[in-house]
């Protein structure tokens, strides 16, 4: 039940589930087990299942369908998308090697990139993935790996991913992208060349906003590579999380569906209103990011960015007369959340820092959830009114 000629949806519900099924049950059990029996004296290590190596029943079948979903040879659950990242990158580098890595990444990966891994003697260079054809210059004998993200944050923007994979495919290096924000649903790194797709599975692929996951899917030997060394560093991911990332799993795509209609029509309202200056989605033709977006991803899914005439003090106006939202970072959840960036992912950054990065005073973060459309945007309505 894995063929890949199966839809979006039927492949969230059926594919990766055991055959047959333990005692006959509907929905796989849960083998809340640190450890399971030795098999014999002539067993090696690789029969040792133990759920720090993340080879039980319960992560196999996960592992199955994280697969799958990406039309991906391998999946791997971790404990949270901070250890797949970190795990993935420090499978493939060493002290000596050198990192591709796009110019703008996610606040904890960007504190790994350009301050852990430095610390252990890795050279780092960062690359505009709007900008594919900068990158024969960037490239040195040292290079191994190159790094991106489906979708940026806060700006939402999609660069040429294709041709990403394909210079690292030319040129002998691990391509990694996150696709935490997309979702497989809407981008499958496997089918565009990437090596490694690595998510925050805390987010969409979860999605009930409920525990801290991370998934890694790709290539068969490069995710046995990542499941190895995770096993020596520690980020493997608990049975009874394992489970409810199943569960929350199978209604990934229905979801997405959800996500983007919502995101697309808050952005065009948005768009329309006067005291809106810009808005972020790759769904709206204004975006830079539109051309790209069409060409690589399913739906534009549910992360938008906007910002509002009259800087913080207007941004905060809005944000504290919002009645749907939750103001909380994160994202990929059934509820509405709400975050300004300058106070919470681009904090640590000077103001002239976050102008250069585009995050304006004024630019609110918004996970679009699951609630009616007309309902957010009676309240974004209202909230501009403020
Ligand atoms: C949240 C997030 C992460 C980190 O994931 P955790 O599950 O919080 O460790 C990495 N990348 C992106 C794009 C994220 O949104």
């Amino acid at each position: 039940m894995s063929k890949p000629s199966y839809g979006p949806h039927t492949r969230a519900i059926h594919a990766g589930e055991p055959d047959p099924r333990p005692a006959g049950a509907a929905v796989a059990p849960i083998f809340q087990s640190s450890t399971f029996l030795f098999e014999g004296h002539d067993a090696g290590y690789e029969d040792v299942h133990y759920a720090r190596l993340s080879n039980t029943p319960t992560h196999d079948v996960l592992h199955a369908k994280l697969a799958a979903l990406e039309n991906a040879e391998a999946g791997l659950a971790t404990a949270s998308g901070m250890a797949a990242i970190s795990s993935s990158l420090l499978t493939f580098l060493k002290q000596g090697d050198h990192l591709l890595a796009q110019d703008s990444l996610y606040g904890g990966t960007h504190m790994v990139v350009h301050k852990d891994l430095p610390a252990l003697g890795i050279e780092v260079t960062t690359y505009d993935a709007a900008a594919p054809e900068a990158l024969p210059a960037l490239v040195r004998p040292n290079t191994k790996v190159i790094y991106a993200e489906t979708m940026t944050n806060p700006l939402v923007r999609v660069g040429e991913l294709d041709a990403l994979a394909r210079f690292g495919a030319e040129h002998g290096l691990v391509s990694m992208i996150d696709n935490t924000f997309a979702s497989p649903t809407n981008f499958r790194p496997a089918e565009h060349g990437f090596d490694l797709a690595l998510h925050s599975a805390t987010k969409y692929l979860n999605g009930h906003t409920d525990l801290i996951a991370g998934a890694v899917m790709g290539k068969a030997d490069h995710v046995e590579a990542v499941r190895h060394r995770s096993g020596h560093l520690g980020g493997s991911l608990d049975a009874h999380a394992c489970f409810l990332l199943h569960r929350g799993i199978k209604t990934l795509p229905l979801r997405m569906e959800r996500h983007a209609s919502n995101a697309q029509h808050v952005a065009e309202f948005l768009a329309a209103q006067e005291q809106v200056v810009a808005v972020n989605y790759p769904g709206l033709p204004s975006s830079p990011s539109h051309a790209a977006a069409s060409r690589l991803l399913d739906t534009c899914s549910g992360m938008l960015s906007f910002e509002v005439a009259g800087g913080r003090a207007a941004a905060y106006a809005v944000q504290d007369a919002l009645q749907i939202p939750l103001v909380a970072p994160s994202l990929g959840g059934l509820e509405t959340l709400v975050t300004l960036p300058a106070e919470t992912s681009h904090v640590g950054m000077t103001p002239e820092e976050r102008e250069a990065a585009g995050v304006a005073d004024g630019l609110i973060r918004v996970s679009i959830g699951l609630e009616d459309a007309d309902d957010l945007i009676a309240d974004f309505g209202q909230a501009l009114g403020a």
